[in-house]
């Protein structure tokens, strides 16, 4: 493809991107095909001589589009907010173009100082402790890492680090591999799976907590749990508290377990993926309270703060935990303006990393602190206008409180109609909503989702849960289910969906999404 054909197809693709963004409430928001759909389609080798890209253009209607399920449709209400803004998509296009793999400062300066100066708007759009940040006293400061599942992780082989080493200076005669065979994390059990996930891949134990009736971890239960764990023998050294969890958008207490934590000598990591971007409006910031304690705090604005994925924000307090754990610099990676500025690839897993910055800002100097403030309080209000909805028709139950944009209900007589409820509405496929099960109660997930979504999708979504439920009632001898059967791995509208991935139910006991 020459420059010419570039320009004539980037505006016929631009053009493609409004018409589809612009117009997608027309679409099915889930796709309708089985899996192995697209290898029927496409042939089974790479073409031998070059194509037109008018041909592979027309094939992105015939072949991709039916596969595809639209996550910034209006009625698109499954999981958690995905982000995307036009800014957000000219920032990756120009990051595309520019292409520089920015791991130290030198490789492309401009990499490393945006993301310098983005992450610490960011912090202080959400009021982070000064610590967090690169401008701060100490040598904190923020990063931007693919995936909450990735920060989990590194915070995790960080605090992993700092107590083996800790440990060794105390007691030089103990060995390396006996300490860590000691070592215990913490969570809630309301956690996200990844946060397991990062003490299998680090091979340390990591004791899921019982969180109390509001699903929210506690002081007492995690002292419990360490005064249990010492007396065995074992090391406590790390925990991840959520902020926003992703089964009921939970909140752990931080202001109680930050203090033990920090007598204990224990990482307290904050996950707030999901609900950290509400930090950004003062009024949510109460659920922030004992932030002070945490050394590391993730949000994702990939989920809710309108730039697309990937882009997730990692602030540490002490950088040096992570530089000195992991530093292996060999001489081809060296700059002689080392130590002045971060060299991002000491702060995270791979050596390369995009200039994902740029989408970050192109987004924060569109919206403004006050735009993403409106953005976020408009999804809480659309949230709390669906929840009337559904409490003033009478038939369902709110089963944890609507505290920001997602809505967890069900219908009053019980688990199994609530079950038959959800398949009627796959069924009918005109919204999308996946269920949870916590403490043997069945519920389903209204997560406000879209960027476009209006108080007329949020009735729309209403109706279409009115009428199915109608039907379900109706048709229903009156039964209360007795043990539930969660729908564990297709959802029952097709069997055999490329949805069947298991990521179709949140367990928030026990395993999750
Ligand atoms: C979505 C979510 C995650 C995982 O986010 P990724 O960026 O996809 O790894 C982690 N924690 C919580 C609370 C979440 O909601």
């Amino acid at each position: 493809m020459n420059a010419e054909e570039f320009r004539k197809y980037g505006r016929q693709m631009v053009d493609y991107i409004a018409d589809y963004l612009e117009n997608i409430r027309e679409r099915e928001v889930v796709h309708k095909v089985t899996p192995g759909y697209l290898k029927k389609l496409l042939p089974n080798e790479a073409p031998e001589n070059p194509e037109d890209f008018a041909e592979v253009f027309k094939d992105i209607d015939k072949f991709i589009m039916p596969g595809v399920t639209h996550w910034h449709s209006p009625y698109f209400h499954g999981y958690f907010a995905a982000g995307n803004t036009y800014p957000s998509i000219l920032g990756d296009m120009l990051s595309d173009a520019i292409g520089c793999i920015g791991f130290s400062w030198a490789t492309s300066p401009a990499c490393t100082e945006l993301e310098v100066i983005t992450t610490d708007w960011l912090g202080k759009m959400l009021a982070l402790p000064e610590e967090f940040l690169h401008c701060g006293p100490g040598n904190g400061g923020g990063v931007i890492q693919s995936t909450a599942s990735e920060t989990v992780f590194l915070c995790l082989l960080a605090a992993r680090n700092k107590i083996v080493d800790k440990v060794k200076k105390e007691s030089p005669d103990i060995e390396e591999k006996d300490i860590l065979s000691k070592l215990v994390g913490y969570s809630t059990d309301q956690a996200n799976s990844s946060v397991h996930r990062a003490a299998l891949l680090g091979a340390v134990r990591m004791h899921k907590l019982n969180s109390d009736a509001n699903f929210s971890l506690r002081g007492e239960t995690l002292t419990e749990a360490i005064e249990k764990d010492k007396k065995e023998g074992l090391i406590p050294f790390f925990l991840c508290a959520s902020l926003g969890t992703t089964g009921t958008c939970a909140f752990d207490n931080i202001e109680e377990l930050g203090p033990i934590c920090e007598a204990e000598n224990i990482w307290m990591h904050i996950d707030a993926a999901y609900a950290g971007s509400a930090f950004v409006c003062p009024e949510y910031r109460k659920y922030m309270k004992g932030i002070q304690y945490a050394e590391t705090f993730s949000v994702n604005p990939h989920k809710w703060m309108l730039v697309n994925f990937d882009l997730s924000v990692m602030w540490i307090k002490n950088s040096s935990y992570l530089v000195d754990a992991f530093n292996v610099d060999p001489i081809y990676l060296r700059h002689t303006n080392e130590g002045k500025v971060p060299d991002y690839r000491h702060w995270q897993i791979p050596l390369g990393r995009r200039f994902r910055s740029l989408k970050l800002w192109f987004m924060l100097r569109s919206y403004g602190v006050s735009g993403v403030q409106n953005y976020i309080r408009k999804h809480c209000q659309l949230a709390k206008d669906f929840e009337k909805l559904i409490l003033d028709d009478g038939r369902f139950e709110i089963t944890s409180e609507t505290v920001m944009g997602l809505v967890c209900f069900r219908l009053k007589k019980g688990n199994k109609l609530t079950e038959k409820l959800l398949s009627e509405i796959l069924e009918d496929g005109k919204i999308y909503m996946i269920p949870a099960f916590s403490r043997g109660t069945y519920f389903l997930r209204l997560a406000v989702v879209a960027e476009r979504t209006t108080t007329d999708d949020i009735q729309y979504s209403y109706d279409v849960i009115r009428r199915c439920a109608d039907k379900v009632l109706s048709s229903s001898v009156d039964s209360e289910a007795d043990e539930p059967v969660v729908v564990d791995i297709d959802l029952p509208r097709k069997k055999s969906s490329v949805n069947g991935d298991n990521r179709d139910t949140v367990r928030v006991n026990g395993h999750d999404k």
